[in-house]
Order: C-alpha cells, then sequence, then structure tokens
C-alpha cells in the first residue's frame, strides 16, 4: 500500500498548540504530551503484523485492545469478531464504529474492508494518558481519552472513528499527498466518509444530517457543537481557549499557510461544502446521490495524489456525469455546488 508521511491525527496541531499555551497547568500538560506524542511519531512501537482479516465478504474482522494508559501498541486484546459488548464505553465504542465504518463501505459500495480485501480493522482505546486525540498509524486506528475537561473520549463520535478509517481506504487507493490541496482533498474525503457512515447508520436523510464532524467530543466547558461542520465551515465552534473554528467555505477565504500541513485541516472545508451543497440540493439519502460519485472519484484512477481543487471538482462533475447521465440533476448539483464555493468559474 502507499502509505502517506505520519500519523493522520484527527485533531490539528494548531488547536493543540492553543491548549498547550492555556492558564491551566493540567491542560497545558496533556496538550504538550499529546503534540509531543504526535510529532515523534515514528518512536512508537506500531503493530508489526495485522491479525488475520476477513474471507467471508459482508463481514468484518474486528480487534479492539487496551492499552491501559500506557503508549505501547496495540495493547491487550479485549474484543474481537462475534463477542458480546464488554461493558467499557470506549471498547464497544469503538468495536461498533468499525462496524458502522466496515457497512457503509460493504452495503452502499462493495468494498469488502478497507483494501477490498478483507483487510483486519484493529483499534486501540485508552491510549496514553490524557491523551487528546485519535490517530491511522498507517495499519490500525488509536484512540485517546480525552482530558475530561475540554474533550471527551476519541470514540463518542462514530464519524470520527470513520474519518480515521477513510484514510485508510484513501491510502489504498492511492493516497492524495498529505500537504496543500491535496492533503486537503484528503482530509475532506475523510470528513465525506466519517459522516455518511453516520447518516447511513442513523438513516438520515440530506436535511435530516447535523453535518458535523465530531459532535460530542468536546465537553459542555466549550463554546462548541464540533470540530468542523461540513454545513457551515468556520463556525463549528467560538471558544475563548480554542478560539474560533479557522475553516473557509469558499475560495475567496482560502487560507496560505504552511502550519497543519499547509492547511490541510483547514481548506478542506471548502470541498466539505460542495459536496454538503450538493447532497442538501439533491435530497434523499447521499449514500445514493452524491457520495457514489464521491467515491467514484476516490477510485478513479485518473484521480492523480496531488491533484488540486479544480481538477478535482472536474472529476467529480465527470463522474456524475457517467453514473447519471450530463443533462441530470446530479450533473447539475455537483457542478452549481462547485460554483457555490468558488472552485468552479
Ligand atoms: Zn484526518
Amino acid at each position: 500500500m502507499t502509505c502517506v508521511a505520519g500519523p493522520q491525527t484527527f485533531l490539528p496541531p494548531y488547536l493543540l498548540e492553543r491548549i498547550a499555551g492555556s492558564a491551566s497547568p493540567r491542560l497545558r500538560e496533556s496538550a504538550r504530551r499529546t503534540l509531543y506524542e504526535d510529532t515523534h511519531f515514528r518512536a512508537r512501537a506500531a503493530v508489526s503484523t495485522l491479525p488475520p482479516g476477513s474471507t467471508v465478504r459482508g463481514r468484518p474482522a474486528r480487534y479492539v485492545h487496551d492499552a491501559q494508559q500506557l503508549r505501547t501498541l496495540p495493547g491487550e486484546l479485549v474484543r474481537a469478531e462475534g463477542s458480546a459488548d464488554s461493558g467499557d464505553p470506549a471498547v464497544d465504542e469503538a468495536y461498533h464504529g468499525l462496524g458502522d465504518t466496515y457497512r457503509l463501505f460493504w452495503e452502499v459500495f462493495q468494498r469488502h474492508s478497507l483494501d477490498d480485501r478483507g483487510m483486519a480493522l484493529v483499534a486501540t482505546v485508552h491510549y496514553g494518558e490524557n491523551y487528546e486525540n485519535a490517530f491511522w498509524d498507517g495499519r490500525q486506528m488509536v484512540f485517546g481519552d480525552g482530558d475530561g475537561e475540554l474533550f471527551n473520549r476519541f470514540t463518542i463520535a462514530v464519524d470520527v472513528i470513520a474519518h480515521e478509517l477513510s484514510h485508510g481506504v484513501i491510502a489504498y487507493e492511492g493516497a492524495l499527498v498529505y500537504s496543500h490541496q491535496s492533503g486537503a482533498l484528503n482530509e475532506s474525503l475523510a470528513d465525506v466518509f466519517g459522516s455518511l457512515a453516520k447518516q447511513y447508520r442513523d438513516r438520515q436523510r440530506a436535511a435530516e444530517a447535523d453535518w458535523l464532524i465530531g459532535a460530542g467530543l468536546f465537553t459542555d466547558r466549550v463554546k462548541g457543537r464540533a470540530l468542523r461542520s461540513m454545513a457551515e465551515p468556520g463556525n463549528a465552534y467560538d471558544d475563548p481557549l480554542l478560539g474560533r473554528d479557522p475553516q473557509p467555505g469558499h475560495m475567496d477565504d482560502f487560507v496560505e499557510t504552511q502550519d497543519d500541513h499547509g492547511g490541510v485541516h483547514i481548506n478542506s472545508g471548502i470541498p466539505n461544502r460542495a459536496y454538503q451543497l450538493a447532497a442538501v440540493a439533491l435530497g434523499g439519502y447521499a449514500w445514493e446521490s452524491v457520495g457514489p460519485i464521491w467515491y467514484d472519484t476516490l477510485i478513479d484512477s485518473r484521480l492523480a495524489s496531488d491533484c488540486e481543487f479544480v481538477p478535482f471538482a472536474e472529476l467529480t462533475l465527470d463522474n456524475a456525469v457517467r453514473r447519471f447521465g450530463s443533462s441530470s440533476r446530479q450533473a447539475e448539483a455537483v457542478r452549481e455546488a462547485w460554483r457555490g464555493v468558488g472552485v468552479l468559474p
């Protein structure tokens, strides 16, 4: 598989840096340790071989481990495929979140796990002490418990789990380079399928969905609904400590920065909003309307690893035409959505 450099952490560094500058010694300490972890990723003992995958198409092979607040991976196996609820919310949320993500990719796109060959879905919970992040390390998912003051445990939102696993799917499909516009597309696709997994699990129509990424992750001390809003980029949170959600929702507000791999978690707001606009314009279930168009684009051999927003938008349009026809309402909605965010003229 093509691997991208470094871990794809859920929380971007700029958010943790703000917490690391906070007045509370405890919050400062948790954020600094999390940032240290995230930048010294290569020192982590990652799983070298994956456990057996699933030979039965339509059935996942899940393995959930408990790191017991240590930083060794994968930790102790506490729940495997087919076993009953453990009673530990983090373990059970991880197990069910892996299943919800598997079901979206299998039932909607006939994809058998991340590699379409039944690859084992491996997760570790209770990673580190007060670790404030979740990440996909190229082989497995890892979840921290949060600090309990600003962040709840990272398994709490199914879209966060599906977001991280979608990075795995993206990596198997040739991996959009994780920097600048291609990196923002990588982030956006992870949000698209993250949000789709939640909508599919809850059988929500586009008009009913909250279009939030990470709802439930903030404790009620934070002034915010979630980490990101696909419908209203820039309006997910506005908090004295965390600052304001920096995502733009239009090319006019595109952020030029070297931080965050060139703003991958920031400018992803633009393609996120295009997808959301098309989904809402078409109505019904997003997994029957725009979801398949975006999936066709993700697996399209013409999708270059350094693809930027304009060629990506053109490719989604071409896939809408291929699937639904050139004068279809789907093609029209996709074209209008990209115009709405200023990517297509
Ligand atoms: Zn991500």
